[in-house]
């Protein structure tokens, strides 16, 4: 399971950091080994990148950026709305405004350069990630038609700090959540 590696490491690192430095490399090099067997051999970028979106669907790093702006700004939600379509990433039930938060490539951000299509197996690409675009735009139509807004906030937007506050200012307004 070598695909789970980025978000393992992250977990057990302060379990490890009380382990002798000797088992920690020896963990290490494990890991290394797993994802060069596992993935680098046998996929090409683009899919390595596809099955990593795939994998980092929840608690993404460009999810845990929104939140912690989110609640820095001191505006209170609960996560991944497990009643509502498309399980919206943050839910501010009191004002019922949802945010998703899109993987660039995989969600299809219009117009982002990370949004280039697969040059291999296009026929294989093109309806997956169509699909996927399609179907979040179903999940928040849903939404809105049970009287929620929806904001979706794409990975590249979460980059910068200032661009970041702004957008969720916007959203939520000025009165905390
Ligand atoms: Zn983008």
């Amino acid at each position: 399971m070598g695909v789970d590696f980025d978000l393992e490491v992250h977990d057990i690192m302060p379990v490890l950091s009380v382990v002798a430095v000797k088992e920690l490399r020896v963990v290490a090099f494990d890991c290394q080994d797993l994802t060069s067997t596992e993935m680098v051999d046998t996929l090409t970028p683009e899919e390595r990148g596809a099955r990593m979106a795939l994998v980092r669907n929840k608690n993404t790093k460009p999810e845990m950026r929104v939140r912690s702006m989110a609640h820095r700004m001191g505006f209170r939600f609960r996560l991944h709305g497990a009643r509502l379509p498309g399980r919206p990433d943050l839910v501010f039930a009191s004002t019922r405004k949802v945010i998703f938060v899109h993987g660039c490539f995989w969600h299809r951000h219009p117009g982002c350069s990370r949004t280039r299509m697969p040059k291999s197996r296009l026929d294989f690409w093109e309806p997956k990630l169509l699909g996927n675009a399609t179907r979040d735009r179903k999940k928040q139509d849903a939404l809105e038609k049970l009287g929620w807004t929806v904001l979706v906030i794409w990975e590249c937007e979460t980059e910068n700090e200032e661009v970041l506050r702004r957008k969720l200012l916007e959203f939520l307004g000025g009165g905390g959540g």
